[in-house]
């Protein structure tokens, strides 16, 4: 064989290689991957998330990282995400507001159902709504006293339009027929320190970011978001069982990657993200928290994609009713 035409056949096998993509390393190379969370760092998605990412990083046996990019109630770092590449290595963990922004905003930009892949339900956490702990009201009966007195001078913080804290605010308000004044922030963390600094008065929030205050006493509960009563907050009563009839808001968290995302990819991802679910550690930490771990079903791919369908198909009539919109 000549010189060259070795050359040739060495240079013909190489891209035979690459082409036939024995060259690429498997799902999960050696680089990390991010979950994008949509609010600030400290606040409950964000802890579901960070806990989420230590145990994908044991199941994976690649480094899983977070990272928050808030914004719109939640839209910025779904658009982010939409548009990365279709690679596995950047993922979206985002909550009930994933099926309320189609109600939500006029100008979305994306669709929840055909643009993402959908990887499992992680987590299902109850509301509480809360007030300053100096609030003279004791309990829901006189909460609406005041609140009715106040009127817009009482203010009501949310994680920005479209937020769960959004939500549960504006079906609280109008289960009591007042009005207040909404402030946003860029998540229910920096909220709830300004809640507790007496900056605003209320807030409703998932029970992940709110357990530590609650039963350190470092603000008042008014009322839970769920028609039972929440395990691990059993002393405190529901909105519901207090005159405020079906009222009941369940934030359900899920994982999301871009769509195209291979089938080989996303069942790594789905089997990682189960298997930190069903993690011991995982579900005494959510308990605590007063958070549900969804049932394999729900954690799977298919019972996520139906889940998001039917919850869309719920809240967009809902808020198309309430005349409520974003641009
Ligand atoms: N709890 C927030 C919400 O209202 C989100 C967050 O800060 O994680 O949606």
């Amino acid at each position: 064989m000549n010189k060259n035409f070795r050359k040739a056949m060495i240079a013909v096998g190489v891209l035979a290689a690459l082409v036939s993509g024995t060259t690429h390393a498997a799902f999960p190379d050696d680089k990390p991957i991010t979950l994008v969370v949509p609010f600030a760092a400290g606040g409950p998605t964000d802890k579901v998330a960070r806990e989420l990412a230590l145990l994908m990083t044991k199941s994976l046996k690649q480094q899983v990282i977070v990272e928050n990019t808030p914004g719109a109630g939640g839209t910025v770092a779904a658009k982010k995400v939409m548009s990365a590449k279709n690679d596995g290595y950047t993922l979206l963990v985002h909550h009930i507001g994933m099926s309320t922004a189609p109600g939500l905003f006029r100008n979305l930009g994306y669709d929840p159902m055909t643009d993402f892949e959908h990887l499992g339900q992680v987590a299902d956490a109850p509301m509480i709504m809360v007030g300053n702990k100096d609030l003279q009201a004791k309990n829901l009966k006189e909460l609406m006293v005041y609140i009715k007195a106040k009127g817009l001078d009482a203010a009501y913080a949310n994680a920005g339009i479209g937020s769960a804290s959004h939500l549960c605010g504006l079906l609280f308000m109008s289960a009591v027929q007042q009005d207040m004044t909404t402030v946003p922030y860029k998540g229910t963390a920096p909220a709830l320190t300004d809640l507790m600094g007496g900056q605003v008065q209320l807030m409703c929030d998932q029970t992940t970011n709110l357990a530590g205050q609650l039963k350190a006493g470092s603000v008042k509960a008014y009322g839970a978001s769920t028609l039972q009563r929440i395990p691990a907050f059993k002393d405190i009563p529901t909105l519901h069982e207090q005159g405020l009839k079906d009222f009941q808001v369940n934030v359900w968290h899920g994982v999301y990657a871009p769509k195209g995302t291979s089938k080989d990819t996303t069942d790594k991802l789905s089997a990682a993200i189960k298997a930190s679910i069903n993690d011991a550690s995982y579900k005494a930490k959510m308990t605590d928290l007063g958070v549900v771990v969804p049932n394999e079903k729900s954690a799977s791919p298919a019972g996520h994609k139906a889940h998001l369908k039917a919850q869309i198909d719920l809240w967009t009539p809902i808020i198309k009713k309430a005349g409520i919109y974003a641009d």
